[in-house]
């Protein structure tokens, strides 16, 4: 992948790079030779003008004279001819203009008699080699109408030379600036899948250090809860062992209590064991079918001699039969621990509501009480492990803290939504949406 991503930059740089110094070399060379043809033409006519200005001072020299002063002023070739195309002077030919051919065929010369001005990059007939020219027709005397023709020797391979090194620097920068951006492009789009794989990897540890730190806190606080009704239990076990004194009225108000607080060790390590059996994964919401009316009515049957010795009344509403897929266990464990709650928290004479109904394809149900309620700071933390409001309580009517994270987990099983209405005082209602 590197290797391909390499060869492939390479050569874009390469085409690059040749296809740069190609061009500018072209439009090195045309420029060159059109700048110069532009001087020459400048010396032309100041050579020109100078003529003029002797006509009019009456101090002219002969064609051959002016064709060798200006040759050496200039350090071009210089020619004089008639708008015929005889020569009338020439720098290179000294003396020996008399014997040189008629220049009339010669493309600036021609173009220069035509229009004024002419030019051209072409060989000399005369002297074999590659020459630029330019011509204009000189003006002063009107009885010696002339051409003025300025040549100078052009060696392409030179001028190709001089551009081919200019544009091998041009193009080499020009490569280097394409190579960066294309590198950059590249660096980034290599690095994109790395980058993101670091941005998971970091989310992923995030995640994994908070589920760590809940796991500590969870481990801390079993730990502790565990500890509390083992030291109780481990205390009067060892005082009716030790004390043989004890009357056994005593000892029956021990004994009741060490079986209180197995029972409470009991609860705790079901409802530990429920959580985690979730908490694993391994659970999966089995499908199955639950019959809501049927379910419910089996779990408020267990509780109702438990309510009933507390004053307390259990209803429940509902208008016809109701049925869903999911683990039947776990729902009525989820309904156990909202009645449970309902009746724990409830004062004598009141009345606690169950309600299953069907809404908008959805199966509503709700736990309503008349009891102690819950204030609005509460609220937040009631679905935390071991969270109460008021831990005596809690305790005394044998609270682990569990049953509403238990509840909690259970309707994420189902992909159920729980809501909270309560008020101190007045009583709460946990309502439960199945949305199927
Ligand atoms: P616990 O075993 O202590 O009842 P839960 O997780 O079931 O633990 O409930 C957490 C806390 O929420 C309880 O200690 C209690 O303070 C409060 N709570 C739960 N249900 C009710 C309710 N129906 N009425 C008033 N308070 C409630």
């Amino acid at each position: 992948m590197r290797k391909r991503v390499l060869v492939y930059s390479v050569s874009i740089i390469l085409v690059g790079v040749f296809v740069t110094a190609i061009v500018s070399v072209c439009v090195g060379v045309s420029a060159y030779l059109n700048e110069k043809e532009q001087s020459l033409h400048l010396y032309v006519r100041l050579i020109n003008q100078s003529i003029a200005k002797d006509f009019v001072d009456g101090t002219q020299l002969s064609m051959t004279e002016y064709a060798d002063i200006f040759s050496r002023e200039s350090g071009y070739r210089i020619t004089f001819v008639d708008p015929s195309g005889t020569v009338l002077g020439d720098s290179k030919a000294g003396t020996g203009y008399v014997d040189m051919e008629n220049h009339g065929d010669r493309e600036e010369i021609i173009e220069a008699v035509q229009t004024g001005a002419g030019g051209s990059d072409r060989e000399s007939k005369t002297f074999g080699r590659e020459y630029l020219y330019a011509a204009e027709i000189g003006d002063g005397d009107p009885d010696r109408v002339f051409v003025t023709r300025i040549a100078m020797e052009v060696n392409k391979a030179d001028i190709i030379m001089d551009q081919a090194i200019k544009s091998a620097l041009l193009s080499s920068l020009i490569g280097i600036v394409f190579a960066a951006i294309l590198a950059l492009f590249y660096s980034k789009r290599l690095t994109r899948p790395v980058r993101e794989m670091e941005r998971r990897l970091t989310r992923t540890m995030d995640e994994n250090r908070k589920a760590e730190n809940i796991r500590r806190e969870f481990v801390a606080n079993v730990t502790h809860e565990l500890k509390t009704p083992l030291t109780s239990i481990a205390g009067f076990v060892e005082t009716i062992r030790d004390d043989k004194s004890i009357d056994e009225k005593t000892r029956d108000r021990f004994l009741d209590i060490i079986s209180i607080e197995s029972a409470r060790l009991g609860r705790l390590i079901d409802d530990i064991l429920i959580i985690s059996d979730i908490e694993s994964g391994r659970e999966t919401n089995t499908e199955g079918d639950i019959d809501v009316v049927e379910a419910i009515s089996e779990v408020a049957e267990v509780f109702a001699p438990l309510a009933k010795e507390a004053g307390i009344g259990i209803l429940f509403d509902y208008s016809y039969e109701m049925h869903m897929g999911g683990n039947a266990d776990r729902f009525k464990q989820m309904m156990a621990n909202l009645i449970e709650n309902a009746v724990k928290y409830s004062n004598a004479d009141s009345e606690i509501r169950i309600t299953a109904a069907k809404e908008s394809g959805r199966i509503r149900i709700s736990v309503k009480d008349e009891g102690i309620g819950i204030s609005e700071e509460h609220m937040g933390r009631l679905f935390e492990r071991f969270f109460r409001v008021d831990k005596s309580r809690s305790k005394a009517v044998g609270g682990t803290g569990l049953g509403l994270a238990i509840v909690k987990h259970i309707a994420a099983l189902f992909d159920a939504e729980i809501e909270v209405k309560s008020k101190p005082g007045e009583g709460s209602e946990f309502t439960v949406v199945f949305k199927a």
